[in-house]
């Protein structure tokens, strides 16, 4: 490797890693490269990192489930010493996947059932999700969507896609459309044009959302004829699945900088993972990163009982404590909204600690972060019912 590659790579604090000690700097920068250079197998994880028994039957136990899949990125960033590493704690599969909890799932969010079409989820009025692939870069191991990501690399056919464009055209309510997968960006740059240019046409649709995890488990997939195609369909948001501050490195900072300049708004989504984040500070350090970066916290999300997953999951009010420490501690744009997805399908539900001790005849006794208390009357006006088109006025 040329000094100048290394001197790259060691500023992007990667670990040079002997497995790929001879590749160049454009190789490592071919997000297709690291695609086909994907740890899928036992041997070769432990050609680099010193493996635990857990994690070996883990291994072995997840062949055709949710496969074990790792990117050279990711993995240049696991503490090859410490089995308790939150990187590879979300990419390497444990033995505890084997144990299924009387309150697991195969599909928490029940969105097969909200499913009008195959791929696409109809569970708001006025907005729709479309599940394109079933691909990732990396498997994480909490994935909601195991039952489908994982086991074979599928996309949505054109058949099914076409009958998605259908579907939202006919239903003129449709006002948001968020693509995900699996992951979208797994995509070639022209297919998923395709997919946005059909969406954005359809006039009632006011803007597109797309999440993605890519930024963070590869963001070589983020190059400037990509920000080209996602550009032409401004307005077009970006949910990122980050879930610790050890994911942002200078090199997703780069990425995050050339999303954020293009227009692009960005926003977080963080899954709620025990032993990786479930502890305040940790959350704190992670909200405060993303700032930096220009991602605005968006959802914390209490992991959901998908099968295999019980050893993954926190207590509620872990996750209630969590938003304790947040609000009021520090800026109210590091604060996300904690949710809990209603299991089978009741949707996105805002769990949060209380702040009101206490009503009477319109009189609230508040308290705040530091658990004063305050008093605060409200007006007793009355509000008129109104048709839901038009503003609430008050009655004089
Ligand atoms: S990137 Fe998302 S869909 Fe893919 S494995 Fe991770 S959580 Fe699941």
């Amino acid at each position: 490797m040329a000094r100048k590659d290394r001197a790259k790579l060691s500023q992007d604090n990667y670990r040079r890693i002997e497995f790929w000690k001879d590749i160049k700097e454009e190789q490592w920068e071919d997000w297709r490269w690291h695609i086909k250079n994907r740890i899928t197998k036992l041997d070769e994880l432990k050609s680099i990192i010193q493996l635990t028994q857990e994690e070996e039957d883990g291994i072995k136990f997840s062949k055709g489930r949710l496969a074990m899949a790792i990117t050279p990125y990711w993995a240049s960033l696991i503490d090859p010493e410490k089995p308790y590493c939150p990187i590879r704690r979300q990419c390497v599969p444990l033995i505890n996947e084997s144990h299924i909890s009387p309150n697991d799932m195969l599909d928490p969010c029940g969105e097969d059932e909200d499913s009008p079409v195959p791929g696409l989820v109809h569970r708001y009025p006025d907005r729709v999700l479309l599940i394109v692939t079933e691909q990732c870069a990396l498997y994480c191991r909490h994935c909601t969507r195991r039952r489908i990501v994982g086991d074979k690399d599928h996309s949505i056919s054109s058949e099914n896609l076409q009958k998605a464009y259908d579907y939202i055209k006919s239903n003129k309510k449709i006002r948001d459309v968020l693509i995900s997968g699996g992951d979208p960006l797994m995509f070639e740059d022209e297919v998923l044009d395709g997919i946005l240019k059909n969406i954005s046409a359809i006039t009632h649709v006011e803007f597109l959302r797309i999440g993605t995890r890519i930024p963070v488990t590869l963001p070589q997939r983020i190059t400037e004829d990509l920000i080209k195609v996602l550009k032409k369909y401004n307005p077009i948001w970006m949910s990122i699945h980050f879930n610790h501050a050890k994911e942002i490195t200078k090199r997703v900072k780069r990425v995050c900088d050339m999303l954020a300049d293009s227009g692009i708004p960005l926003g977080s989504q963080t899954v709620l993972l025990k032993g990786i984040n479930d502890r305040p500070f940790i959350m704190k350090k992670l909200m405060h990163e993303l700032l930096k970066i220009r991602v605005r916290p968006y959802y914390i999300y209490q992991c959901d009982p998908v099968r295999g997953t019980s050893h993954l999951r926190t207590t509620i009010s872990n996750g209630i404590n969590i938003m304790e420490k947040l609000r009021g501690h520090t800026s109210g744009y590091c604060v996300p909204t904690y949710v809990i997805d209603g299991p089978g399908g009741g949707g996105k539900i805002p769990v949060s600690p209380n702040y009101i001790v206490g009503y009477s005849n319109g009189t609230y006794t508040l308290r705040n972060y530091e658990g004063k208390q305050f008093i605060y009357k409200e007006e007793q006006e009355q509000l008129q019912p109104q048709h839901e088109d038009e503003p609430i006025t008050t009655k004089h």
